[in-house]
């Protein structure tokens, strides 16, 4: 067993500005609260450097003009034509930097594709990557270069059969979009439903088209939808997908804004469903590639993190500082003992109404994908 934990300083340390909900900061803190809990240091594991990804290679994901519209932005242009590329004042400002940021970011992640081709290697993290929002020309939801996409495209070239597993709060529109229409790629992302939430796409009834029918599945749910309702889908519905379609590798979007905490999303869950969805994840496929994504609780979002990569090295994180008076501290003061959340139940009419409607989509995703 080989991993490999993607990282740099320099580019978690980048800033969208303060006003501005993505941090890559959580990048640090996780790399952080991992070297605190003992595992960084595995003997079976890897630190890399995200390398730069060359011009040949983001033309994977996307077209030469877009491209270049970034180039420019980045070097501190501000231009008219940047606005027809998604590229402007609100989610995705023209920020200094953000062409070779974004081309290290997706590097991590096509690196870590290319390390998955050697059979020593088993698995992959980025939690610099995970950017399911952007389209082939087109910036969008924080995202500018679709390092999900250049990889994955990178695996079909080299003949692998893959499996795409989104779970990040938002629907992953933009990855969907590009395999929609193939069945190389197995795409299952599940959702807060695109009724309440950007990017307000994701239904039940977006399943592929041509010959990639039947090979993009969208699991949306309602809001505070919370941790059993949750593993109930999960084990209902991706167990069996996933298993049916045996993927050479299996590449994860770890979003963690699904929590209860989180400030831009309505689901309820709580890192304990987190994990164990990642540890059933680690059953499924001998290779994962797994990336970072939303999160914008960024404390609780590093715990996750630290947690997924853990549990994908097999090992239990331990606090190496426990106990030390003035030991560093964590987060709220109060949930320093533990790295996992206290457990929540949503309770009374809202659970009633959730389950119904979860029900529905769970009987509708059987019959389609013809689970029993
Ligand atoms: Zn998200």
């Amino acid at each position: 067993m080989h991993s490999i934990f993607y990282y740099s300083h320099e580019l978690a340390t980048y800033d969208f500005g303060p006003d501005h909900p993505f941090k890559p900061e959580r990048a640090q803190k996780t790399f952080e609260l991992c070297r605190r809990y003992g595992v960084l240091d595995l003997q079976h594991m890897t630190l890399k450097d995200p390398p730069a990804l060359e011009h040949e290679k983001l033309l994977l994901a996307h077209s030469e003009d877009y491209l270049e519209a970034l180039r420019r932005v980045g070097q501190g242009e501000i231009f008219k034509e940047m606005l027809s590329f998604g590229i402007g004042p609100e989610d995705n400002p023209p920020l200094r930097g953000i062409y070779d940021w974004s081309r290290r970011c997706a590097g991590a992640t096509w690196d870590g594709m290319i390390e998955l081709l050697d059979k020593d290697t088993d698995i992959i993290f980025n939690p610099l990557g995970g950017f399911h929002h952007a389209f082939r020309s087109q910036a969008a939801g924080f995202c500018y270069i679709n390092d999900i996409v250049i990889a994955i495209r990178e695996a079909l070239n080299h003949g692998l059969k893959i499996t795409y597993m989104d779970i990040d709060a938002h629907h992953g529109d933009a990855v969907q979009d590009a395999f929609y229409r193939e069945d190389g790629v197995q795409f299952i992302s599940i959702h807060e439903s695109g009724q309440y939430l950007y990017p307000y796409s994701g239904s039940v009834e977006e399943s592929g088209d041509g010959k990639g029918e039947g090979f993009t599945v969208n699991i949306p749910l309602p809001p505070k939808t919370d941790d059993e309702v949750y593993l109930e889908v999960f084990h209902r519905i991706v167990l069996p997908l996933v298993k049916g379609f045996r993927p050479d590798v299996l590449v994860a979007q770890l979003g963690a804004d699904t929590l209860v905490s989180d400030p831009l999303t309505d689901l309820m869950l709580t890192n304990n469903s987190y994990t164990e969805i990642v540890r059933e994840l680690k059953g499924l496929c001998g290779k994962i590639l797994a990336t970072g994504g939303g999160g914008y609780d960024i404390y609780r979002t590093a715990r996750c993190w630290t947690l997924a990569w853990a549990i994908l090295n097999d090992v239990e994180p331990r606090d190496e500082f426990a106990g030390l008076v003035g030991g560093m501290m964590f987060g709220p003061e109060v949930e320093v003992s533990s790295l996992y959340d206290r457990p929540y139940t949503v309770k009374g009419p809202d659970k009633d109404k959730i389950r119904q409607e979860v029900d529905r989509t769970i009987r509708y995703l059987i019959r389609r994908h013809h689970l029993r």
